[in-house]
């Protein structure tokens, strides 16, 4: 049975939007999207002095893959379009993040679920409440 999954993306470097549409194409041999918020510019967050800003969305769709399998299709899609890994929060053509895999909740060293980090940020928030109805508002978020 396929799951209902959200996921974030971010670009900020090289054509940003390109980036993005590339990687919501590359999104559909492991999830069917059915949901696709607007772009938002936003200031970088937790990143090296002087980095460009990012463009943000948030998707949803049906996935019949396991979080693990999904995570290896989504990071095989950074190095895809051009991601290197190893400087953190260095400037990055794609950043996807799995922010939700149904009501899943779990905690292991390589995939926490929902993302660690959503409910802080903005640049997740913003778009997530566009085709996310209900989400809950950040007590403090950057
Ligand atoms: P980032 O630099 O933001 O792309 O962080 C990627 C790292 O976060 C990877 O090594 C993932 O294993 C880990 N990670 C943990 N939870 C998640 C999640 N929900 N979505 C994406 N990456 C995650």
């Amino acid at each position: 049975m396929p799951v209902t999954v959200v996921i974030a993306l971010g670009s900020n470097r090289g054509d940003r939007g390109m980036n993005l549409r590339r990687a919501v194409d590359a999104l559909s041999p492991h999830v069917r999207v059915v949901r696709v918020s607007s772009v938002h510019e936003t200031a970088a967050v937790d990143a090296p002095v002087g980095s460009p800003a990012f463009l943000n969305m948030v998707v949803v769709g049906y996935t019949s893959l396991s979080p693990f399998a999904l995570l290896d299709g989504l990071q095989s899609i950074e190095e895809g379009l051009g991601r290197v890994r190893g400087v953190r929060n260095a400037p990055r053509t794609i950043d996807l993040d799995l922010i939700f895999y149904d009501a899943l909740r779990m905690r292991t060293p390589r995939l926490t679920i929902p993302h660690p980090r959503y409910e802080r940020r903005r640049f997740v928030l913003e778009p997530l409440a566009e085709v996310w109805p209900g989400v809950k508002p950040a007590r403090r978020c950057v």
